[in-house]
């Protein structure tokens, strides 16, 4: 059965008021953005309930969509009828008998928000139940368990008919949490704290650390692929691609052996925060997970994270892989992060990385290396620009 409408449900339960309207505007806003190509659907808002008329347009596609849409709970295919026994009674067996599986138990559900309509809504649950009953064999009421509920909403204008309760992302509307940049890594994790970071409501760009000749072109063109596998929940990105392999062969020949990653990723730091402010990011985003590697030891993240004043924010970090590969195969990055293009990080990979680095000591020998700050000036200037969108990715570099 055809449904004619989309009911809404955005929000988390305790949002309230004014900040619910907002939040609201936010999450429609988004929606008739991605449902552009179906231009019959209108959006009603009614009674505090928030639907898509589809005017004939198909359910299955616009279902996909608002799975990719962030703020949105849940929705469910309605159907509608006239405010009339006959009707209502028609299209809730329909409903029932349509359904694949066969449920077994049901019960019916009435909220009546049109007052003057004769009978009440316990009249109706015992006057629609009682007639599905009656023209389904096997079919058992069950009120504490059912398979099913079918539920009711009876209006002046018309009666909503609707079961099936779809889950979307939850979570906010992009944009509402501000924007942060980033460190896109060609791994499993970083892509997946960029999705739970837009989840929450922010923006992304991004910014990738290459090392050519070491890493390839693929790896580079793999890190893009994943930053477009993101631009599905939230169009388009804007991806930062910084030349390292200066700043890495000189760690390599003057620093010490067990600290070079400590001292990599404090340079990463200071370059994705030059570039965070260049482009007005309040934060910065990693795919740190605690323990994970020496790099991310608590020890080390201190040291490392010391680096910048700016928030670093880690929605990995207390996640077990598992969690982290689930959420990355259901977001459709996990197959390219798995691709084996090596890594800027592993190419000048020492043997006993340090797992508890001294502050005092990094940051004197740090100072030391006088090249330092303008090798990392120099890095942020030949920084290459690319967006990212579903369709294309166009080059910017000339214009930062
Ligand atoms: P990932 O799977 O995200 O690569 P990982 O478990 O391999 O993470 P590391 O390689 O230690 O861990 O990296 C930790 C974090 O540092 C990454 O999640 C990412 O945010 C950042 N990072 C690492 N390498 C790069 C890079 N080449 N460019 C940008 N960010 C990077
Ligand atoms: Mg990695």
């Amino acid at each position: 059965m055809k449904p004619d409408y989309i009911l809404l449900r955005m929000g988390e339960l305790t949002l309230k008021g004014r900040n619910r309207n907002v939040f609201e505007n936010r999450v429609l806003t988004h929606i008739r953005d991605f449902l552009k190509s179906y231009p019959n659907i209108q959006i009603i808002k009614n009674y505090g309930r928030v639907y898509i008329q589809l005017n004939g347009e198909p359910f299955e596609g616009i279902s996909q969509q608002l799975k990719k849409i962030f703020g949105l709970v849940s929705f469910s295919p309605v159907k509608k009828v006239d405010t009339e026994l006959t009707a209502m009674r028609k299209v809730s067996l329909e409903l029932m008998n349509n359904m694949v599986p066969k449920p077994t138990t049901f019960k019916v559900n009435v909220r009546r928000t049109y007052k003057q309509y004769p009978h009440d809504s316990q009249e109706l649950n015992h006057l629609i139940g009682g007639y599905v009953l009656h023209h389904t064999p096997g079919l058992k009421v069950n009120v504490h368990k059912p398979d099913v509920i079918l539920k009711v909403e009876v209006r002046e204008e018309g009666t909503f008919i609707y079961s099936e309760t779809i889950s979307g992302l939850g979570g906010f509307p992009l944009g509402s949490s501000g924007k942060s940049m980033l460190m896109l890594s060609g791994g499993i994790d970083s892509p997946v704290a960029g999705y739970l970071a837009m989840r929450r409501g922010m923006k992304l760009e991004a910014v990738h650390f290459h090392s050519a000749p070491f890493t390839s072109e693929r790896a580079k063109q793999k890190v893009l692929d994943l930053a477009k596998q993101l631009t599905n929940y939230s169009g388009k990105i804007k991806v930062h691609i910084v030349p390292f392999t200066d700043i890495q062969t000189q760690l390599n020949e003057h620093a010490r052996k067990n600290l070079i990653i400590t001292f990599m990723r404090r340079a990463m730091l200071r370059i994705t925060e030059k570039l965070a402010e260049k482009n007005d990011n309040l934060g910065i985003i990693t795919g740190d997970n605690l323990g994970q590697v020496a790099s991310q030891t608590l020890s080390s993240l201190n040291v490392i994270g010391r680096a910048t004043g700016m928030p670093i924010l880690r929605p990995l970090i207390t996640m077990d892989k598992n969690e982290i590969i689930k959420i990355a195969k259901d977001i459709n990055t996990f197959e390219t992060s798995i691709l084996p293009y090596e890594d800027c990080c592993t190419i000048f990979l020492p043997k006993n990385p340090a797992t508890n680095p001294n502050l005092g000591l990094v940051e004197r020998m740090e100072k030391s290396m006088e090249w330092l700050p303008q090798y990392i000036e120099n890095a942020v200037e030949k920084t290459e620009t690319i967006i990212v969108s579903n369709q294309k990715e166009e080059r910017l570099s000339h214009l930062f």
